[in-house]
């Protein structure tokens, strides 16, 4: 423990509590809004195998974020499970001080196989994302023919390994797979599991993001409120992206998270570290912190704990960001039908690199 760790705020007063480290920017799937084929194509040119933070490096970053007040970490990517050695990684991560909750967001596509060495391992949850029961849209939204059944039998490996309740993720995209909503509550009304509904956000500059993609957090509420009748529920913890919703038939809950449209940014305790070691303090961030640099060098008179415990102080101490509560100001330019001119667009860190 140095001078610099102990808990901090950043200057709105929030405090850091969550983790998420991407661990490749590789993925097996090639989602439209995340993705897209003409940008992510074969002679893509991904991370060196070399630029990686390996595991020791990975964790000894997540230790400092624990000094300062870090208690859930989360594994993302690209796809996690593309990630050799990956348990390896969980175990050492699953055993630091002060980290009570240790989860990861997955494709599901490897799941099946992989479920219970994670479990094994130490991990404690799976957010698993799929966006569609029916293949026809699935298929066309991760782009490389992945069936719904593979997903579905991997939700099911989650849970026969001890990784249960799931959540699920689905991004919800206007005239794409809006027709999908209610299927999927259905399907996962009574389970246990927890759909979440995520708006399509402006993540990156790849996507091609326009604000009639969007199918507000407020329009879904409403949809399933036709359907099944919703009650709304109290947030289980400050900094809960997902406004909570139960069935009235008390048959289990959903989550709508309202990043275009609801921002929450005042409560946002959430640092991203990137595979290569960049350290992120907003999703819609353009630049970041190398923190890489600083666990690969010596400092002199210091360790190297040290350094990196005055740099993660110095970097979260310094924050400001609040970009969704901003940018309402340049959607609802959009929604006018104003252009939004560059200078008000600059080239966002993509969401394949960070993990959302
Ligand atoms: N590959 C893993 C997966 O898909 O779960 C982890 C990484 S992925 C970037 C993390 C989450 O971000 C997924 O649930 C995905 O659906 C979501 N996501 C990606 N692009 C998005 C966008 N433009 N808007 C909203 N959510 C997005
Ligand atoms: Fe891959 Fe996840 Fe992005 Fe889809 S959302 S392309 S699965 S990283
Ligand atoms: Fe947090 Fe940035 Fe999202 Fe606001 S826009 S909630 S600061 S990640």
């Amino acid at each position: 423990m140095t001078g610099d760790a102990g808990l901090v705020t950043d200057i709105l007063g929030r405090p850091v509590r969550d983790l998420r480290i991407s661990v490749t920017d590789r993925c097996n799937f090639r989602c439209t809004y995340c993705m897209p084929k003409e940008v992510f194509h074969r002679d893509f040119q991904y991370l060196a195998r070399s630029a990686l933070l390996d595991f020791d490096e990975i964790e000894r970053v997540a230790r400092s974020f624990a000094r300062h007040g870090v208690t859930k970490l989360r594994l993302t990517g690209g796809e996690p499970l593309l990630r050799r050695g990956l348990e390896d990684l969980i175990a050492r991560l699953a055993a630091i001080p002060g980290i009570d909750d240790l989860a990861m967001t997955t494709n599901g596509a490897l799941l099946e196989r992989k479920a219970s060495g994670l479990a094994a391992a130490g991990l404690r949850r799976v957010t698993v994302s799929l966006d569609s029961l029916d293949d026809a849209v699935f298929m066309a939204m991760n782009d490389v023919g992945f069936p719904v059944r593979q997903v579905l039998d991997g939700i099911a490996a989650a849970v026969e390994a001890g990784l249960g309740p799931i959540k699920i993720n689905m991004v919800v995209k206007r005239g794409v797979n809006d027709a999908s909503v209610v299927d999927m509550a259905r399907h996962f009304k009574g389970t246990g599991h927890t759909l979440r509904f995520i708006e399509y956000m402006d993540v990156g500059s790849t996507n091609g993001w326009r604000l009639d993609d969007v199918v507000t957090a407020a329009s879904i509420v409403e949809v399933l409120d036709r359907e099944f009748g919703l009650e709304p529920i109290e947030p289980s913890y400050t900094g809960e992206v997902a406004t909570r919703w139960r069935y009235s038939d008390g048959t289990g809950e959903v989550g709508v998270i309202g990043s275009v449209t609801k921002p929450f940014c005042g409560d946002c305790t959430r640092a991203r570290l990137s595979a290569e070691g960049m350290l992120y303090t907003c999703l819609f961030a353009a630049d970041g912190t190398d923190l890489r640099e600083v666990v690969r060098s010596s400092h002199d008179g210091r360790t190297v704990d040290e350094a990196l415990d005055q740099r993660v102080h110095q970097v979260w101490s310094n924050r400001t960001d609040r970009y969704s509560e901003t940018r309402s100001s340049v959607t609802d330019g959009l929604a006018a039908g104003l252009t939004i001119r560059p200078a008000t667009r600059p080239v966002k860190v993509e969401m394949s690199h960070i993990g959302g």
